[in-house]
């Protein structure tokens, strides 16, 4: 007899390869040009796991990249990005 274990909703939305950042070009996720991380922003918005990827980039304090459809910097979500890597305009000011 086969052992079967919990599939958790991630690995499942992995699975049926539901993940945009899996099916399209993860540069975009990370790169310092804006326009490219608008474009991953606009990939993430159907993503199902948009909500947990996000509370999980912010828990792990993620440096940078787009997650759960907004971008980090410093583990907190900014604005925009300007052309300036290390730059970011919060979403608060
Ligand atoms: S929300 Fe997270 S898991 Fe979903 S496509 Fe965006 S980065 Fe990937």
């Amino acid at each position: 007899m086969t052992a079967r274990f919990p599939v958790s909703a991630p690995d499942a939305a992995i699975r049926a390869g539901l993940l945009p950042c899996l099916r399209e070009d993860l540069q975009l996720w990370f790169s310092d040009q804006p326009a490219d991380l608008e474009q991953a922003r606009s990939y993430c918005q159907p993503c199902p796991l948009r909500a947990h990827c996000l509370a999980g980039a912010m828990e792990r304090r993620e440096p940078r990249g787009v997650w759960g459809g907004e971008i980090l910097g410093r583990g907190a979500v900014v604005g925009r990005k300007t052309g300036d890597s290390e730059a970011a305009v919060r979403l608060s000011q």
